[in-house]
């Protein structure tokens, strides 16, 4: 089976490095798959999962935000953060989607934050499910 490299680069360092057979992501164009050989690229991404599928397996990473750049040789995903399934702490982020759903029911002006707020907790609490 044909694969290509992907690391996942935060601020902090690379969250996420292997071999995998596609990728899977949510780009703001819509949902984008890479294979490996697909041709060069660079994508803006959503708050949203990526789907890693290797030896008969998928690995969750979720991701908020950034770029998807595509390469020959290299699929390299730039995010603001990102966290392996297995290193999500999942009381933080049912905290932090409280804490968003409390602040979108008061009549507040940082509508636009508390959504992210919310979007990003979702995001982390549907990838650790998935990874369960
Ligand atoms: P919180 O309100 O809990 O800080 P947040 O969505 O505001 O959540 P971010 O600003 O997106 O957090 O991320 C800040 C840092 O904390 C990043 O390094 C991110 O990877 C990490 N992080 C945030 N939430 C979690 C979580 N539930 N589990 C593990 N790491 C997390």
């Amino acid at each position: 089976m044909k694969t290509v490299k992907v690391s996942i680069v935060t601020p902090d360092g690379p969250v996420y490095e292997s071999d995998v057979e596609m990728v899977s992501t949510k780009a703001q164009s819509g949902d984008l798959g890479v294979l490996p050989g697909h041709i060069p690229m660079v994508a803006p991404l959503e708050i949203g999962a990526v789907r890693l599928k290797k030896e008969g397996h998928t690995d969750y990473v979720a991701v908020t935000g950034g770029f998807l750049e595509v390469r020959p040789e290299q699929v390299t995903i730039l995010a603001q953060a990102a966290e392996p399934a297995d290193q999500i702490d999942i009381e933080r982020a049912k905290e932090a989607k409280h804490r968003a759903e409390d602040k979108l029911k008061q009549d507040n002006m940082d509508f636009k934050r508390a959504e992210l707020a919310l979007r990003r907790a979702i995001n982390r609490i549907e990838v650790y499910q998935h990874d369960r």
